[in-house]
């Protein structure tokens, strides 16, 4: 949308970390088209410089093109280091371009660190139950992507004016045909950048009722999404669906209404930082991983946590 994605910029301000550990150079890479104008964004964070590939083919997202200009500039630049955010589109492209590189990937991590020298990242495993430390090894960058919100973006003090070079490129040829473009959701800010989540499940009943979700949410700009149940039962958009097939998200605050707690619903937002649970059922799963549990029917509690919410809020 001709917007540089808030998880890019996390990305940026962790390498910048990275590289001010060992006098690093960090680079950035744009690919798209017409997007040369959206360069000046990085310098901000900490980027000494902006590679731009611009082609009318990348126009539209290809896991074809968008591997075609990439690899041939890292292999050419031969970083130590190359991360990406795990935003949808990386968990199609970061496969496919470390294999074309011959390296490894780590994704999802939500640690990096640098001891000696050498590159370590920490990511769940097992749907978050566990985390496990990995180090690159073998030929090529160490390829790590990174879980969105988990990072911070710190813009640099003061900021640098980041070299932008344009690099020639070819997609080749895309095999993939771009038909249509459908906008996810219906407008509202993508799960996986919010920061604030009020998500509902199969005690909602229908999709009307996610109204007082949605008035919720709306208090702390945040986002509205759902369990599997609600999604299948036609009362949310799948990209509101939160799990193991849905999103995995990261916000500050994750308010859970009407959610059992099943282990696909918790390994998208077990390592939410704060976990609310609503929920008539003392015993029901949520409530273990939860910071703070109400026990209460969702229908009298939400609307008076709305109400006493904007009470406060309107005092600021
Ligand atoms: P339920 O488990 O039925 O829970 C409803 C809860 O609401 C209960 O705890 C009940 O006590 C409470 N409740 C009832 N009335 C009220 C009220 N008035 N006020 C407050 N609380 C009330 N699920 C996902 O969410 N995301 C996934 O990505 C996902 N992927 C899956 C993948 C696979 C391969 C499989 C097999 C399953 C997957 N599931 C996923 C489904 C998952 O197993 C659960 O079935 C689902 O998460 C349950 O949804 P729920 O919590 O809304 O419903």
């Amino acid at each position: 949308e001709g917007k540089v994605k808030k998880s890019s910029f996390e990305a940026v301000s962790e390498g910048r970390r990275l590289c001010d550990q060992v006098g690093g150079d960090l680079s950035v890479l744009l690919a798209g088209e017409e997007i040369e104008a959206l360069a000046e964004d990085f310098g901000a964070y900490g980027a000494d410089r902006v590679f731009v590939l611009e082609d009318p083919k990348l126009a539209a997202y290809s896991t074809e093109g968008f591997t075609a200009v990439l690899a041939p500039l890292v292999q050419e630049k031969n970083p130590a280091i190359l991360l990406m955010a795990n935003s949808i589109l990386a968990r199609d492209l970061a496969p496919r371009l470390a294999a074309r590189l011959g390296c490894g990937l780590m994704t999802d991590c939500v640690e990096l660190a640098l001891d000696g020298g050498k590159f370590s990242v920490l990511r769940p495993v097992f749907g978050g139950k566990a985390l496990v430390r990995e180090e690159a090894a073998g030929e090529g960058p160490a390829f790590a992507t990174i879980r969105p919100n988990v990072f911070s973006m710190d813009p640099v003090d003061p900021p640098k004016s980041a070299e932008v070079e344009k690099v020639p490129c070819d997609p080749g040829e895309i095999r993939t045909r771009f038909v249509e473009k459908i906008e996810e959701g219906d407008g509202q800010i993508d799960l996986t950048e919010a920061e604030v989540i009020v998500s509902g499940g199969r005690a909602l009943k229908n999709a009307e009722n996610f109204k007082i979700l949605e008035e919720l949410a709306s208090l702390f700009h945040g986002a509205v999404g759902a369990s599997r149940v609600a999604v299948d039962s036609g009362w949310r958009p799948h990209s509101d669906q939160v799990g193991q097939t849905g999103k995995v998200v990261n916000p500050k605050l994750y308010i859970a209404c009407g959610i059992s707690g099943s282990v696909q619903h918790l390994a998208g937002m077990g390592t939410s930082r704060t976990i609310v649970a609503i929920n008539t059922d003392p015993e029901a799963p949520i409530f273990e991983k939860a910071d703070d549990g109400i026990v209460g029917d969702l229908f009298t509690v939400i609307p008076l946590l709305t109400e006493e919410l904007r009470k406060v809020f309107n005092l600021f």
